[in-house]
C-alpha cells in the first residue's frame, strides 16, 4: 500500500492530548509519524494530501448502528451501511444484535465478521445479545459470544425487564470483561406509547411514552452496576431525569456511562406537530440562519420524527446538551436505524421507531455542541473517538505512532444541504432532508486506504 502524507492540517487527537497544526504520515496501513518527523520520514514518491484549514483526527467511531444484516437487508446491508458510515466520516461502527436471526450466538457473530470482511468498507465491530433471541427471558451464552469477538452485549430495541436476570447478565459480563449496553425502557410504564408524554401528545392525540419510563431503568442500571461492579452503558439518553441520575451516580464512582444522539439534542416533541409549530418555539434555539435559506418544512405526524426513546421537551434537550458539556455523557452516536419508505409511510401509531443518522451526526453534533459553544473541538472529538474506544476496549480512537491508520478529515465550517438523493444508506428515513448543515467529513481513511473524499481535487499526487 502506498504511503500517504497529510500536510498542514490541524491535528486533534484527544487520546494523546494533541491539538496543533502538523503533518501525519501513513504507511503500511499504520500511523508512522505525526509532527515534524512526518515530512522528514516521507519518501520522495509519497502521495501528498493537502489538508490545510481542515481538522485531522482519529477515525470516528459510532458504537450504535443498526446494519439490519442478516435478515432485514431490504432496509440496509453491510455494504450500504458501511458506505453511509464512510460518507459520514466514520471508520469504525458497532452493529446492534436485533437482526433476524438475532446476534445471540457465536455462529451469527462469525457470519457478520465474514460479511463485513467481504462487503464492509469500514471496521465493523459486533455487539451480541444479552438474552436469547432478545426475548428477555433466558441469558444468551455470553462467554461464547465473547470468544466469538463481540465487544459488548445489549438487547437494544428491547430492554431486559426482569431485574434478577439483568443482575446475572451483569455478573457474567463482568467475568468476561464485557460492557453491557442498555436500551432503557420500562415496559409497564411505557406500554404502547409512541411519542413523549406531555403537552404535544395530548394535542395530537397520540399515546404517551413518559420520561419516567427511561429514568426508571437508568436508576435500575445504576443500582445494579453498583451491586455487581459491572460496567453498564445507558444507550440514547433522552430525558433530563436520566442525565441527573447519571451525573449523581458518576460522582459516587459507579461504573456507569451514557450516550446521546443528535436528534435528541437538536429536535423536540414539538416537531411531531409539524415544522411550523417547531420553528415557532423550540426551533428558535437552533443555530440556523433562516435569512440565507428556507427553513425546512414537514407536516404534523411525520413518522421520520418517531424514534425510541422519543423526542422530548426543550428542557430535556437542554439537559442532554448540559450533560454532554459537563462530561456526564461521554459518548456521541447515531442510533442509525434504517426503515423502508413503505414501512414509514403509515399512520404514526403503526410506523416503526427510528431514523438513519450516520451521514448527519457529525454536522449536527458540531452545530449544537461546537458552533453552539458548549464543547471545544477536542472534547467533541473525544466523544466520537477515544471515549467509545475505551468503553469497548477497541484498539482504535488514537493517532499514536503504530496505531491503525484510521483517520477522519473534516471541515467544521463547511455548509451543505442534506439531500435525499445523496445518501449512501439503502433507506431514507431521516427528518433532516433539506436541512442546511454546518460541518462535514472531507476524507475518510481506513487502514491507510482513502475510502471516500468529498473533493477529489484535494488529492494530489
Ligand atoms: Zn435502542
Amino acid at each position: 500500500m502506498a504511503a500517504l502524507l497529510l500536510t498542514g492540517g490541524r491535528v486533534v487527537d484527544p487520546a494523546n492530548r494533541l491539538d496543533a497544526k502538523m503533518d501525519v504520515l501513513i504507511s503500511g496501513g499504520k500511523i508512522t509519524a505525526v509532527g515534524a518527523d512526518a515530512a522528514k520520514q516521507a519518501s520522495r514518491d509519497v502521495e501528498r494530501m493537502d489538508v490545510s484549514d481542515l481538522i485531522v483526527c482519529p477515525g470516528l467511531i459510532d458504537l450504535h448502528v443498526h446494519l439490519r444484516d442478516p435478515g432485514q437487508t431490504t432496509k440496509e446491508n453491510i455494504a450500504t451501511g458501511t458506505a453511509a458510515a464512510a460518507r459520514g466520516g466514520f471508520t469504525s461502527i458497532v452493529c446492534m444484535p436485533n437482526t433476524v436471526p438475532a446476534i445471540d450466538n457465536a455462529g451469527t457473530v462469525a457470519l457478520i465478521h465474514e460479511r463485513a470482511a467481504q462487503n464492509g468498507v469500514v471496521n465493523v465491530f459486533v455487539a451480541g445479545a444479552i438474552t436469547k433471541n432478545i426475548a428477555g427471558e433466558e441469558l444468551a451464552s455470553i462467554g461464547s459470544l465473547k470468544r466469538a469477538g463481540v465487544v459488548a452485549i445489549t438487547d437494544d430495541g428491547h430492554c431486559v425487564q426482569n431485574n434478577e436476570l439483568m443482575r446475572r447478565a451483569l455478573e457474567y459480563a463482568k467475568m468476561f470483561d464485557l460492557p453491557v449496553m442498555d436500551h432503557c425502557q420500562d415496559y409497564s410504564l411505557v406500554t404502547d406509547g409512541v411519542m413523549h408524554e406531555g403537552y404535544w401528545n395530548t394535542v395530537l392525540g397520540l399515546r404517551g411514552w413518559p420520561s419516567a419510563g427511561e429514568e426508571m431503568i437508568v436508576a435500575r442500571n445504576i443500582l445494579l452496576a453498583e451491586l455487581t461492579g459491572a460496567r453498564v452503558h445507558c444507550q440514547h439518553l433522552s430525558a433530563a431525569g436520566s442525565v441527573a441520575l447519571l451525573r449523581e451516580a458518576k460522582k459516587r464512582g459507579v461504573p456507569i456511562s451514557g450516550e446521546a444522539c443528535p436528534h435528541h439534542f437538536t429536535l423536540t416533541d414539538a416537531a411531531v406537530a409539524g415544522s411550523e409549530k417547531f420553528w415557532a418555539e423550540d426551533g428558535k434555539a437552533l443555530n440556523l440562519q433562516p435569512s440565507t435559506f428556507n427553513l425546512p418544512e414537514w407536516p404534523a405526524y411525520d413518522t421520520n420524527f418517531k424514534m425510541n426513546p422519543p423526542l422530548r421537551t426543550a428542557r430535556d434537550r437542554e439537559a442532554v446538551l448540559e450533560g454532554l458539556a459537563d462530561g456526564t455523557i461521554e459518548i456521541l452516536c447515531s442510533d442509525h436505524a434504517p426503515h423502508c419508505d413503505y414501512e414509514k409511510e403509515v399512520e404514526f401509531d403503526y410506523a416503526p421507531f427510528g431514523i438513519i443518522g450516520l451521514e448527519t451526526e457529525l454536522a449536527l453534533s458540531l452545530m449544537q455542541l461546537y458552533h453552539g459553544k458548549r464543547l471545544s473541538l477536542p472534547d467533541l472529538i473525544a466523544k466520537y473517538t477515544i471515549n467509545p474506544a475505551r468503553l469497548l476496549n477497541l484498539p482504535k480512537g488514537t493517532l499514536a505512532v503504530g496505531a491503525d491508520a484510521d483517520v477522519t478529515v473534516f471541515d467544521p465550517d463547511r455548509e451543505w444541504v442534506f439531500e435525499r438523493a445523496g445518501t449512501a444508506s439503502k433507506s431514507a428515513n431521516s427528518p433532516f432532508f433539506g436541512w442546511k448543515l454546518k460541518g462535514r467529513a472531507v476524507a475518510t481513511i481506513v487502514g491507510g486506504k482513502k475510502l471516500w473524499t468529498e473533493q477529489k481535487e484535494l488529492v494530489t499526487a
